[in-house]
C-alpha cells in the first residue's frame, strides 16, 4: 500500500528559498508526476546573506527558476520577504501567513524543516508549522548538515526524481559554492536512504505527525 495514493494537496514549506528543493525535491518531482498539486512557500529569499550583496533579489529569480523545473506551477509558488536570520522575530506574521494558507487552501500532507534544526530561521518554521497545522499529517524534511533528525519515513524515488532535484538546484548559481550543494553529495544521500529500504533511491523524513 502507497500511503500517498490519498494524497492531492500538498505544501512544502521553506524558511528561505533553496530548503525545499534540497529537503524533499526528490519527492515534489515524484508528487507531480503522479498529478498532486503541490504548493511551494519560501519565506526568506536570504538577501543579506548573498556571497555578493549586489545580486539583490537574485533568489526570487533563482527559485522561481527552480520550482519550474520541478513542475510547480507559479501560482503555486508563494515567496515572502522576511529577513534572514531574523524569522523568530516575526514568528507571529509566520504563524499568520501559515494559518490564511491552512483556511485557504485544500491541504493533505505538510512539509517543512524538524524541529531539531540548528538553523534559527529553519526552527521557527518548524515551531510555528507545529502551531499552525496541528491537525494536519506533517513531515519534517532531512537537511543532514544541520539536523539532529529521527529518520522513521522513507519515500522511493527512481533516478529521474533525483536528476529533477538535481537540475532544480542547478538554478541556484548564487549558491553553488556550498557544500551541500555537491551532486554527487545528492545522489549520494538520496542513496544511502533508498538503501536502508531495499530500494535505490529515496529521501527520508521525520515524522512529527501522521493521521491515518
Ligand atoms: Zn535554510
Amino acid at each position: 500500500m502507497d500511503l500517498l495514493e490519498n494524497i492531492d494537496n500538498v505544501f512544502v514549506f521553506a524558511p528561505h528559498t533553496d530548503d525545499g528543493e534540497l529537503g524533499c525535491g526528490g519527492v515534489i518531482a515524484r508528487l507531480i508526476e503522479e498529478g498532486k498539486n503541490v504548493h511551494y512557500v519560501a519565506f526568506s529569499t536570504a538577501r543579506e546573506s548573498l556571497a555578493n550583496p549586489e545580486d539583490g533579489d537574485i533568489l526570487r529569480v533563482e527559485v522561481k527558476n527552480a520550482t519550474a523545473k520541478l513542475g510547480i506551477p507559479n501560482e503555486n509558488l508563494h515567496i515572502f520577504g522576511y529577513e534572514v536570520r531574523k524569522l523568530s522575530y516575526v514568528r507571529q506574521d509566520i504563524l499568520e501567513e501559515m494559518v490564511r494558507f491552512r483556511r485557504e487552501y485544500p491541504m493533505d500532507l505538510v512539509f517543512m524543516p524538524v524541529v531539531h534544526d540548528t538553523h534559527q530561521d529553519h526552527w521557527t518554521v518548524a515551531t510555528e508549522g507545529m502551531r499552525a497545522f496541528k491537525n494536519k499529517p506533517l513531515l519534517g524534511y532531512e537537511l543532514i548538515w544541520n539536523n539532529i533528525f529521527t529518520s522513521n519515513c522513507f519515500i522511493n524515488l527512481q533516478r529521474d526524481h533525483v536528476d529533477a532535484k538535481v537540475n532544480a538546484l542547478r538554478e541556484y548559481r548564487s549558491q553553488a559554492h556550498r557544500t551541500y550543494m555537491n551532486e554527487e553529495f545528492i545522489y549520494a544521500l538520496a542513496k544511502v536512504r533508498g538503501t536502508q529500504i531495499g530500494m535505490e533511491f529515496a529521501e527520508c523524513f521525520e515524522v512529527i505527525r501522521w493521521i491515518m
